[in-house]
């Protein structure tokens, strides 16, 4: 079974990048990352996507509020980071404690700077394939490793566990998009192994630690796996058990190692492409 490295897809999206990035002159974009509390995975992801856009050359602005802030606070401290002609791009780390109405604030973000794809207008530009809106950047990075390593999608049978609104329902309409044929999955599914087995791309999106095995991968498969889990000796690993996909996958994401790497470099993409768009209305200055 051949690996499919994130480390690779996210040099191979940097370097695409990199002549718009210099295009910019010394106006660089700049994303805020919104945190309330510090939960260890947001610390984490926060901590990941830092680095990785200032690795490619990027601004990063952490905004941190604490656990308690009331709604009316958060709102107004969100209306003011929305607002700031400084600031490209907004990663809002979710789900945001009870008393802050979540909904309010997807409703509230700018679409412009909505990397991350939770402003009803985004949203529905994804479902309705359109692709100036921008998708939650998790469900784009499955689409680019599988471009990064040629892999074809259309007319392929893809079927993805899990429909969050976050991975598995807009992955959904990207493979869509893409003209693949699209079976998503969930708790209530009859014959979840039977349902993964005939696929020949199969997407993990559903926060188990390695809970698909051979059992739920058919011959020749492509495995990917979003998933990321903590086990039970306290290591980081995916919702598939990779070692036991060896023999029937043919190709396959790791975890860590994976996906994980590409979704920040995705957001990497995003920053850059909102620059443009609030630049020039589009992502070519045309
Ligand atoms: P989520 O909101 O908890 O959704 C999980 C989905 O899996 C639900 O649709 C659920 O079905 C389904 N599911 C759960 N147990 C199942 C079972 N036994 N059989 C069949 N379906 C089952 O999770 P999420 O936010 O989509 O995240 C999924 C995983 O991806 C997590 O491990 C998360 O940490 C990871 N993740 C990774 C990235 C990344 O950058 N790589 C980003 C986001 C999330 P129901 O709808 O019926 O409940």
């Amino acid at each position: 079974m051949i690996p499919l490295k994130g480390a690779e897809v996210s040099a191979k999206i940097k370097n695409e990048m990199m002549g718009a990035i210099a295009g910019m002159g010394g106006q660089t974009p700049k994303l805020a990352i919104v945190r309330v509390g510090n939960r260890p995975d947001d610390c984490s992801y926060e901590r990941g996507a830092t680095k990785k856009l200032i690795a490619f050359g990027l601004r990063v602005q952490s905004c941190v509020y604490p656990e308690d802030i009331s709604d009316a606070d958060f709102r107004k401290a969100f209306a003011a980071i929305n607002a700031d002609p400084d600031v490209t791009g907004i990663l809002l780390l979710r789900p945001l404690p009870k008393q802050i109405d979540e909904k309010a604030i997807e409703e509230a973000i700018d679409p412009l700077k909505d990397l991350d794809g939770i402003s009803p207008v985004n949203i529905a530009r994804v479902f309705a394939g359109d692709a100036s809106g921008f998708a939650p950047c998790t469900a784009e990075a499955v689409i680019e490793v599988l471009k990064a390593y040629e892999i074809p999608i259309e007319g392929k049978r893809v079927t993805i566990v899990g429909r969050s609104m976050v991975v598995g329902r807009p992955l959904s309409m990207l493979f869509l998009k893409e003209n693949a044929t699209v079976t998503i999955c969930h708790t209530r599914t009859k014959d979840l192994p039977g349902t993964c087995r005939s696929a020949e791309i199969l997407v993990a999106a559903v926060g188990r630690a390695r809970m698909l095995d051979a059992a739920y991968v058919g011959k020749d498969a492509v495995v990917i796996d979003v998933g990321i889990n903590v086990d039970t000796e306290g290591r980081l690993c995916g919702d598939v058990d990779f070692a036991s996909i060896q023999e029937c996958a043919s190709m396959a994401t790791p975890v860590p190692g994976g996906v994980g790497a590409v979704t920040t470099a995705v957001l990497a993409k995003h920053l850059v492409r909102a620059a443009q768009l609030q630049k020039h209305g589009s992502v070519d200055g045309k």
